[in-house]
């Protein structure tokens, strides 16, 4: 009777084991435009049907500008604190 591994597993020290299956499959990515993971060679979003360049193109551009109105906040903090 073969075991439950196929009977390639044996006692002695000349065992194979299969490959362990790895946690995580396969490489996903975002979608910006719903949060739900995606394919990395999708070119449109399976679930909201986004142009994936598009959104992420957005995306970059959206974070972009909120570094830059985060150091702009900064600066004008500074100086306030500078003037006391
Ligand atoms: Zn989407």
């Amino acid at each position: 009777m073969r075991g439950i591994c196929g009977g390639r597993l044996s006692r002695g020290g000349n065992a194979t084991y299969p490959a362990p299956r790895p946690l995580v499959p396969i490489e996903l990515e975002f979608c910006p435009g719903c949060n739900c993971f995606v394919r990395e060679e999708e070119t449109a979003c399976p679930f909201c049907g986004g142009d994936l360049a598009a959104l992420r193109e957005e995306d970059q551009a959206h974070r972009r500008r909120v570094v830059a109105a985060m150091d702009h906040l900064r600066t004008l903090l500074a100086a306030q604190e500078a003037v006391g």
